[in-house]
């Protein structure tokens, strides 16, 4: 026997079940029409989720333009290409956005689409669902991902991402980028000196330091050990040296808790050169670390 809120197979009032039904769903199912003239509306709207959205279904009935004008400004161009790419190719829509809701908060919707042809225009049958806690789990996952516990800095993989990144951001406006290497001199000595913990202490320390004395646009991560290393965008050679020197020198000045002067680093420094391969940028400053170390430490070395 079906209960009440169960719709039933072909029941005598099928209709008003599935009404029922489809304003409980949690989320919310939808027809999308575009005509060839470009204009847009939904012709059908229902679910839970409607609500929301905090835009009047009837009003979207007539034009789609107050959702849209809800949407992210970075998301909104990209929805638009993808509606234009669907209804070209009849191929379904797979995406996400940010809608802001009335006092400034954003939710992230998922969206899932189906195109058909329909009378001068195309007809799409879709779902949208709310997914914004699993985009900010994800986002938190991320973010643990990509940084080192101790230092809270960016850890390798994030900072050779980074890298990556700005390699071809060089390759292909021609601009400059620096990078250096920086590690800990006699650090070993340290710890067998104060002990671990304090060690342990120092590069986190270290680690504000240099994003004290770096811009903000400069990434500083944590390659492993007591090894760091700065990514540099749009920094030629002769911007990047002074830079260091300061970093340097502040570091050597800081006072760890431990005798004054006894933490110093040798950093080794390249400027990128177009075209060549990432590791070989990373290999030349880190030659130039090598000569810092085997020219006594506590040295800037491009
Ligand atoms: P150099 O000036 O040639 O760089 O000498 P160094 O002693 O710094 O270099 P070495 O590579 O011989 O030793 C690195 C030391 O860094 C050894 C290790 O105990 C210490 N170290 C690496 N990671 C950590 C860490 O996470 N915490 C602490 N406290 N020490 C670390
Ligand atoms: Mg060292
Ligand atoms: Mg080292």
């Amino acid at each position: 026997m079906p209960e009440n809120n169960i719709v039933p197979g072909g029941g005598l009032d099928e209709s008003a079940h599935l009404h029922d039904f489809t304003e409980r769903l949690p989320g919310v199912i939808f027809q999308f029409y575009r005509g060839h003239n470009g204009h847009m509306h939904f012709p059908y709207l229902a679910g839970s989720g409607t609500s929301l959205l905090g835009v009047d279904r009837r009003q979207l009935a007539h034009d789609a333009r107050y959702l849209l004008d809800r949407l992210d400004e970075e998301d909104f161009p990209r929805l638009m290409a993808a509606i234009e790419r669907s209804a070209r190719y009849r191929l379904p829509i797979a995406t996400k956005f940010r809608f802001r809701l009335p006092g400034g908060r954003c939710r992230w919707v998922a969206l899932r689409a189906q195109p058909e042809d329909a009378d001068s225009g195309v007809l799409w049958h879709g779902l949208m669902i709310d997914i914004t806690e699993q985009m900010a789990e994800e986002a938190r996952l991320r973010k643990l991902s990509d940084t080192d516990p101790l230092t809270g800095l960016p850890n390798r993989r994030k900072l050779i991402n980074r890298l990556n990144e700005e390699v071809s951001l060089c390759n292909r406006h021609g601009t400059p980028l620096s990078f250096m290497l920086l590690d800990l001199d006699h650090f070993k000595q340290i710890n067998d000196t104060w002990g671990h913990l304090q060690g342990d202490q120092v590069l986190t320390e270290l680690g504000t330091l240099c994003r004290q004395v770096l811009r903000e646009e400069d990434t500083v991560g944590r390659l492993g050990g007591e090894e760091f290393a700065v990514v540099l965008p749009l920094t030629p050679m002769v911007r990047c040296r002074p830079l260091a020197e300061r970093l340097r020198q502040r570091i050597e000045a800081h006072d760890f808790g431990i005798e004054p002067g006894q933490i110093t680093v040798s950093i080794g420094l390249a400027e990128y050169r177009l075209g060549e391969p990432r590791d070989t940028l990373i290999e030349r400053a880190d030659r130039s670390l090598y000569a810092a170390k085997h020219q006594g430490r506590n040295r800037v070395v491009a």
